[in-house]
């Protein structure tokens, strides 16, 4: 099980054919470089096996942004964790607020994925972050820890996972927490994995996402308990991309 540091880029809706310049572009300035932390990339599942096929001699891993919990069958549109690992994939992000927000994912269907993308043998990026109205509450912590222990099932224990603080809030806005707001999260993220897994949850990286740039990783990295990044808008140029991984 790896408790490297992890900077992983999602892609989200973006990215054609074309795109896979960037990509390639990564690798090969990645390719002579000692891998301090592990990189990967998170396409759109359209572009998941292109990328695996020229990535695949590099060290940048791939990962989907999102997988059915049903194994296969009768449901159109959607795309299996199997499917994913079949088509190059090592990891999934899922239970992304966008996927929360703007498909009415609950803890549960998160915790579901989670099961199936295990047992199709991904390791999961399970997001979890509060709304700017839960924060301005005070409710910061109590939502993010309770979406920890309802979003992780027990099965993750011994398993390769991270978890993902990303504020709802500073997702592709270029608003960020104060540090010490992330500190305090990053802590209470770890307290409730303890809390739920036990000795399994102390060593899963928990990464920070929410409008990481190349100028402002290097604080953020080095907050504690602060295990890597989710990197969005930034992670489609491999300029930008490259800037958040040396400051790592
Ligand atoms: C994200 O989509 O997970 C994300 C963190 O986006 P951005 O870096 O653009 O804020």
């Amino acid at each position: 099980m790896s408790t490297q540091r992890l900077i992983a880029g999602n892609w989200k809706m973006n990215g054609l054919a074309a795109e896979l310049g960037e990509a390639k572009a990564l690798a090969e300035a990645l390719a002579g470089e000692a891998a301090a932390t592990r990189v990967a990339l998170c396409p759109p599942a359209t572009l998941i096996a292109q990328m695996h096929w020229h990535l695949k001699e590099s060290v940048v891993e791939i990962g989907g942004q999102d997988c059915s919990p049903k194994a296969s069958g009768a449901y159109t549109g959607d795309v299996s964790a199997a499917m994913l690992k079949d088509a190059g994939a090592g990891l999934v992000i899922l239970g992304h607020s966008e996927r929360r927000g703007g498909h009415g994912e609950s803890d549960a269907d998160v915790a579901a994925k989670v099961e199936a993308a295990l047992a199709a043998g991904l390791e999961p990026v399970i997001c979890v972050g509060e709304t700017l109205a839960e924060r301005e509450a005070g409710h910061a912590v109590e939502v993010v820890s309770g979406q920890v222990i309802a979003s992780l099932p027990t099965s993750l224990n011994g398993k390769a996972f991270a978890v993902a603080y990303e504020p709802v809030w500073a997702i592709g806005t270029g608003l960020t927490p104060t540090l010490e707001q992330i500190e305090e999260v990053h802590a209470a993220v770890r307290a409730a994995m303890v809390a739920r897994l036990g000795e399994g949850g102390r060593t899963a990286p928990i990464l920070y996402g929410g409008s990481v740039k190349p100028n402002n990783a290097a604080e953020i990295l080095a907050v504690p308990e602060v295990g890597g990044a989710l990197v969005g808008g930034a992670s489609l140029k491999a300029a930008d991309f490259l800037g958040i991984i040396r400051a790592a």
